[in-house]
C-alpha cells in the first residue's frame, strides 16, 4: 500500500515536471496522445464514403516510416491551401502522413499497382 502511495506521488511529481516544461501528455509521441488532425473534417461526406476509412483502415499517422499516403500509388497531393490530400480508395481529406492497409508502391506510368485492389467493401 505505501508502495503505491509512493509510485503515486512520484507519478504526479514528474507529470508536474512535464507541465513545468510547458509538455503534456497529448503531445508526446508514444505516450497515446494524439495532435490534432487537420484532416478530419467528414462534413459532405456520405455513409458509404466515411466506410471506406474504416474499411481500408485509414489511421492519420503512419505506424510504418517507409509506407506514408504521400509516397502511395493512390495518393493526390492538395489541390488547395490545406495540408490534407485526397487518395483514389479512401474518400474524404487524408493526411499525408496517413496510412492505410492498401497502401502501394508508385508504378512509373501510373499503371494499378499489382495487389493494389482495393478489399471487398461488402
Ligand atoms: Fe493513403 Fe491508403 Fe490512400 Fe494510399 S491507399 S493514399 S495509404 S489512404
Amino acid at each position: 500500500m505505501a508502495s503505491q502511495d509512493l509510485d503515486r506521488r512520484r507519478f504526479l511529481a514528474q507529470l508536474g515536471a512535464l507541465a513545468t516544461l510547458g509538455l503534456s501528455a497529448p503531445a508526446i509521441p508514444g505516450c497515446g496522445g494524439r495532435t490534432a488532425d487537420p484532416c478530419s473534417d467528414l462534413t459532405g461526406l456520405s455513409a458509404q464514403d466515411r466506410q471506406t476509412r474504416v474499411t481500408y483502415g485509414y489511421r492519420s499517422q503512419t505506424l510504418i516510416e517507409a509506407k506514408r499516403c504521400d509516397n502511395c500509388h493512390f495518393w493526390k497531393a492538395a489541390s488547395g491551401a490545406g495540408p490534407c490530400g485526397s487518395c483514389t480508395l479512401v474518400k474524404g481529406p487524408i493526411a499525408p502522413a496517413g496510412y492505410c492497409n492498401s497502401w502501394a508502391q508508385p508504378v512509373p506510368g501510373g499503371q494499378a499497382p499489382p495487389g493494389g485492389a482495393p478489399p471487398q467493401t461488402g
